[in-house]
């Protein structure tokens, strides 16, 4: 079957996200896609055109990871497109000079505001502006209502659900990455390795996971880094909390492996990716039943 690149637009009645139950008995396992959501609501009005505010997606990942229930993990995926607000920010990463009004609560702006990805972007890949106009206060108070809350309320529920279960649990973070750093990255115009592993410098899981994550995708021949140029964002750092036997990763996959950048369209890698990816599900899975 060949994968939709289509950027549906979002009906009232679709849900924010959908939640892939385990096919199988559930094992302390739960992926997130936050980016790879391509229904694109009514309301975003983006100034550049939909092909070009479509490369802030992480187009096909949740398709990628779809073995993951059939082997007793949850996989929760975002419908809704990352350029239009992004959950992968915290609440106060948000950028004033987008606002006609005043914001009620308090700003922190990161340095993902600053590249012009905060919370909502100010910027299309490419650099350009993405609005043509100011947004309201209320336009940003509804998607964060309508998307963000409902998006990190189900997936802390699937964490806690799996950790009530067993007593921890272990979490990807699941992302994809242009090969080659563009004008929003910290690295423009680097090439980067297949595979980048963030664990926010060793805190936000146990190492032992992030290096047997490493050494499985090597194993299966890929190049991975660790923590450069992605060291993971929000997700990871509200969800892992390794003291606690809460184990979150993030894990970046190079877009040139799986697809043409420029169409969104698969390559003839990815199908090749997507049994690799399973191959490590499965690893993993064999990794935290060692552990609980
Ligand atoms: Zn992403």
């Amino acid at each position: 079957m060949t994968p939709e690149t289509s950027g549906l637009p979002l009906p009232d009645e679709l849900p924010p996200f959908r939640r892939h139950d385990p096919a199988v008995p559930a094992i302390p396992l739960v992926l997130d896609s936050p980016h790879s959501g391509e229904h694109y609501p009514d309301d975003f009005d983006h100034l550049p055109p939909r092909a070009e505010v479509r490369r802030a997606e992480d187009t096909h990942v949740a398709r990628l990871y779809r073995g993951a229930p059939a082997r007793g993990a949850t996989l929760i995926e975002a419908l809704f497109p990352r350029a239009y607000l992004d959950v992968n920010r915290s609440l106060a990463d948000i950028d004033p000079a987008l606002l006609s009004d005043a914001w009620p609560d308090a700003l922190a702006p990161s340095r993902k505001t600053e590249q012009g990805i905060g919370l909502v972007w100010r910027l299309a890949r490419g650099g350009g502006p993405m609005y043509g106009r100011p947004l309201t206060a209320a336009e940003l108070r509804r998607r964060i209502d309508r998307y963000y809350v409902p998006y990190h309320a189900a997936l802390a529920s699937a964490l806690d659900e799996r950790h009530r279960q067993f007593g921890a649990v272990w979490h990807i973070n699941c992302h994809s990455m242009p090969a080659v750093g563009d004008a929003n990255a910290d690295d423009p115009g680097r090439e980067r390795a297949d595979f980048v592993l963030g664990d926010r410098d060793g805190t936000t899981c146990d190492r032992a996971f992030t290096a047997f994550v490493a050494e499985t995708l090597a194993g299966c021949g890929y190049d991975v880094a660790i923590n450069d140029p992605y060291k993971g964002v929000e997700l990871v750092r509200r969800h892992g909390r390794p003291a606690d036997g809460r184990h979150s990763l993030q894990i970046e996959v190079n877009r040139a492996l799986y697809m043409d950048e420029a169409t969104l369209a698969p390559n003839a890698g990815y199908a090749k990716l997507e049994g690799d990816l399973a191959r490590l599900i499965d690893a993993v899975a064999a990794f935290v039943r060692a552990r609980i």
